[in-house]
């Protein structure tokens, strides 16, 4: 027997989320299929999304929601992964459209999984988790086209979140002049600690702005989307590049092609959910490299699996700060 957040749909439409005792046999059979003891899991937006059902991000119920996982390998069906190898699993569709790991065992495709950096213990594996892999991936995209230590400042959007925390982080252990945009007032210490150099509030990008504005950004993560997008694109120097990644401003992107056509400006898409294995091993292998071990406990908290529950609601209020682990055994 194991425990796992389990979502269903009342007749009415509404999610329903709650703790169930669950069998091993009730698992999805996968072909190939790993399972997995899983020791340490996350709350990201889009788990947020799922358990409250504030967004049709579940494809089917009932459903394990979770988007990633770090656990140990309890049975292989993949010659690629043996008992007891230390797995992560990021996307995929997991916690979406097949059981995730917000459970305390999960089974997923072999294919889906990558080693666990030995350098980085599981519960920082989680406290990393999608959103500092996510970061990294921005990290990279800016680095592939051309932004280095010296091409001036970093906007990083929606700065106090576990995207834009870890994208600090980074950044400013790589040499990054980082300038942090955010909504919350009372994270200016916390967002400088990180290694930003100035935060900036967050209404000042997220209102409506000129196609063109004064160039400040040789490159910008942003977790937002919407009118905060435009304007990092509007006020992006010539030849900068923006990496946008996330939504929680808003899904639109108010923009002209001013940027694009008159400054050289490139903005970049960042996936997580699909990247290659490949793409997954080089991120990761880079969070173990440049992240700090003391920066990746000050960004994250662990609660409980029953906990996670309520921080749901939290997440999409836009009220938590930084990571949020969830120890599925407590
Ligand atoms: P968090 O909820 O941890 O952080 C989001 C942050 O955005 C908030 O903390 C807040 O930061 C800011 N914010 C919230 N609401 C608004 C608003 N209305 N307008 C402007 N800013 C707002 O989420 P994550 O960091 O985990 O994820 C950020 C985004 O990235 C989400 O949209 C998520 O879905 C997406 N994402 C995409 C991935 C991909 O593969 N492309 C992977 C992972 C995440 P502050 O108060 O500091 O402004």
């Amino acid at each position: 027997m194991f425990k796992a957040i389990y979502l269903t749909k009342s007749e009415d439409g509404k999610t329903l989320a709650q703790i169930k005792d669950m069998n091993l046999t009730e698992l999805p059979l996968v072909d190939g299929g790993v399972t997995v003891d899983i020791e340490f899991s996350t709350i990201n937006f889009k788990d947020g999304l799922a358990i409250t059902g504030k967004s049709p991000v579940v494809r089917k119920f009932p459903m394990v929601p979770g988007i990633d996982f770090c656990g140990k390998v309890q049975e292989s069906k993949n010659a690629n992964w043996k008992v007891g190898d230390e797995v992560i699993l990021n996307g995929w569709g997991v916690g979406e459209s097949h059981w995730g790991g917000l459970s305390q065992v999960a089974r997923v495709s072999g294919d889906w999984l990558i080693a666990k950096p030995q350098a980085l213990s599981s519960q920082e594996c989680m406290s990393i988790g999608t959103a500092g892999y996510t970061a990294m991936l921005c990290v990279l995209a800016l680095e592939r086209n051309g932004v280095h230590p010296d091409s001036g400042e970093i906007l990083v959007t929606g700065a106090s979140g576990g995207v834009g925390s870890f994208a600090i982080s980074i950044l400013s252990a790589l040499g990054y002049q980082v300038v942090a945009s955010t909504g919350k007032k009372d994270e200016y210490a916390f967002l400088i600690d990180l290694g930003a150099k100035e935060v900036i509030e967050r209404s000042l990008l997220s209102e409506a702005g000129k196609p063109l504005q004064k160039e400040r950004w040789a490159g910008v993560v942003d977790t937002v989307g919407s009118h905060t997008l435009a304007n990092a694109c509007a006020s992006t120097k010539y030849g900068g590049v923006v990496t946008a990644c996330g939504l929680a401003g808003g899904m639109d992107l108010p923009l002209t092609v001013a940027p694009f056509i008159l400054r050289g400006v490139s903005l970049i898409g960042v996936d997580s959910v699909m990247a290659s294995k490949a793409v997954r091993e080089n991120a990761w292998a880079r969070l173990a490299k440049d992240l700090k071990p003391s920066v990746i406990s000050q960004i994250a908290k662990v609660v409980s699996l029953r906990d996670a529950i309520n921080v749901a609601e939290d997440i999409l209020k836009g009220s938590i700060k930084g990571r949020v682990v969830v120890n599925v055994n407590q």
